[in-house]
This record gives structure tokens, sequence and C-alpha cells, in this order.
């Protein structure tokens, strides 16, 4: 099988890089990117113990973007890594400002009432702190029921202790990502607000040149939909189940929800989409 989307603990996944190589082996996923959010630590990490796993590890990442007031998920994909270099200058500024954005909202939920500090916070996340790790804290210290209900009662951008965070203008992440010789992917575009299709020309010219049509949160409908948009518009089509462990449970690796996901073997081998049959 192949996966090109997963998540370690380097960002929000529960799993760590060795125990996602792990699980790749006893699920037979031979083909696997991490696309970590803001991060190659997973990848970093992961890497040697894939190749003794005679495991097919590809380099990704997750971008969080801004599109016309939404936030749109950008995957990138390295095949080749020789050119990184600025790329992860680049990350490592967005880490900062996330950083910086943790220690306003470690304060704000402090206003609330909350206890809790920066420091118990980034003990979870380390170099990718989030809101999920807040949420965690939220859950485990009685404030709130669930996970669910910290983003719904806290940290949801309509919640009371939401702060902004400066995330990169998608053209930005896209021209990123292309700068490093990269595959830009449109990540799970069943979440974006509004017709993919009619947005697909702006897209394309801020340098999308693939969508994530075979993703765990789309049926059958919608993967044809997305591979019709491909097709219409030459995109390159990728596919992952969006694993983060136990933090998304339901998801397994490279079989999505109640094995809703079927990734086809020649995804990569047959890069440009070949439109017969749709
Ligand atoms: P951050 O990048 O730290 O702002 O956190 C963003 C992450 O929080 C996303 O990738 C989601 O995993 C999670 N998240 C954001 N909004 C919600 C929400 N309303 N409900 C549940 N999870 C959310
Ligand atoms: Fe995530
Ligand atoms: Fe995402
Ligand atoms: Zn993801």
């Amino acid at each position: 099988m192949i996966d090109l989307h997963s998540h370690t603990s380097e960002s929000d996944g529960t799993f760590s890089p060795a125990e996602l190589i792990a699980e790749a082996q006893r699920v037979d996923v031979r083909t696997l990117a991490i696309t970590d959010h803001d991060t190659f630590a997973g990848f970093d990490r992961a890497k040697e113990l894939a190749r003794e796993a005679a495991i097919e590890l590809i380099c990704g990442i997750e971008i969080s973007t801004k599109l016309m007031g939404q936030s749109v998920h950008l995957l990138g994909y390295f095949p080749r890594r020789d050119r990184l270099g600025e790329l992860r200058h680049w990350i490592a500024k967005i880490q900062t400002a996330r950083r910086e954005r943790n220690t306003r909202l470690a304060a704000r939920l402090r206003a609330l009432g909350v206890d809790v500090t920066l420091e118990e916070v980034e003990a979870r996340g380390r170099g990718m702190t989030g809101r999920p790790h807040f949420a965690q804290i939220l859950v485990e210290k009685g404030y709130v029921g669930s996970l669910q209900q910290a983003f719904d009662d806290y940290l949801d951008q309509s919640a009371k202790g939401y702060v902004d965070r400066r995330e990169p203008q998608f053209a930005e992440a896209a021209a990123k990502i292309r700068g490093a010789d990269g595959i830009a992917s449109l990540a799970h575009p069943i979440r974006v607000i509004g017709d993919v299709s009619a947005m697909m020309p702006e897209l394309r010219g801020a340098g999308l040149n693939a969508i994530e049509a075979y993703h765990s949160d789309h049926s059958v409908q919608d993967t044809q939909t997305y591979l019709r948009i491909a097709c219409d518009h030459g995109l390159l089509v990728t596919g992952g189940s969006d694993f983060h462990g136990a933090a998304k449970p339901g998801v397994e690796l490279g079989t999505g929800r109640k094995k809703n996901l079927r990734i086809p073997e020649d995804l990569l081998a047959y890069p440009h989409w070949r439109c017969t049959g749709l």
C-alpha cells in the first residue's frame, strides 16, 4: 500500500517516528510520506529507520495557509531532497511565529482563569506545539470534557480564548514549495469552503500542481469529483489517510476510516493522471 499523508509526534500525531515506521510495516504500507505540520523533524528522525525497514519514505510537509479569509492546508512533497535549505529556513520563521502565538495564547487562557503555562504545553508539543496540545491540557485538568469541547469553548477561531497567528499566504507557501522543486498539493479539498473547481485557475496560477483526491474524509463520490478536477486542470493526484494515531481515532494508516481509502498503487508511477475513464 501507499500512504502519502501521515503525522508523527513531532507535530500533532501520537506515534513517534519509529512507531510510525513500525506501524507502516505492520499494515504493509511500503511507500509512506510523513507530512507533519510545519516541520521536517519527524521525517528526519524516521529516514534511517525506514531504510532499514525497506519502506520508501517520501519527505513531505503540511503547511497551514491563508486563502481568501480561510485556512487552507497545503501539502509539499520533495522526492528529491537536495534543495530544501531555503525552505527549512522559511519554516523556522513560521515556527518562531507559532511560538510567539503560543506565549500569547497561554497568557490569554490564564486571564480566563485556566491554570496553564507555556512550559507545560511545550513539554508535550516540543518543536510543533499547537492548539491540540493546549486542548489536551484543558481536558486533563478538567476544564472541558473532550478535545472538541476544548476547541468549541476556548480555542476555535470563534471561541473566547482564541488568539491570532500569522499564517503564510497560500501563494507564498506554494511558491516556497515549488522553489524547492517540490510538489504542492491541495490537502483534503473537501474542507475547502467554496467551489474548488472555480478556484483552480487562481490556485494553479499561485503554483499549485497537485490535489489530494484520495483522503480518509472523502466519499467515493468526492474522490471522483477531485480526480475530475485534476484532469480538467492538469494537476497531479496525491492521496493519504491523514493518520494522527490516537489524536484522530478511527483513521488507520493506509486504509483510512473503515477501509474507505483505496489509493492506487501506481499513483506515483503515473504522476500525470490519465483522464480516460473519468
Ligand atoms: P494551530 O496550528 O496550533 O493553530 O492548531 C491547528 C490545529 O488544531 C489543526 O491542525 C487541527 O488539528 C486543530 N483544530 C483547529 N480548529 C479545530 C476545531 N474547531 N476543532 C478541532 N480541532 C481543531
Ligand atoms: Fe493535524
Ligand atoms: Fe490538514
Ligand atoms: Zn494532515
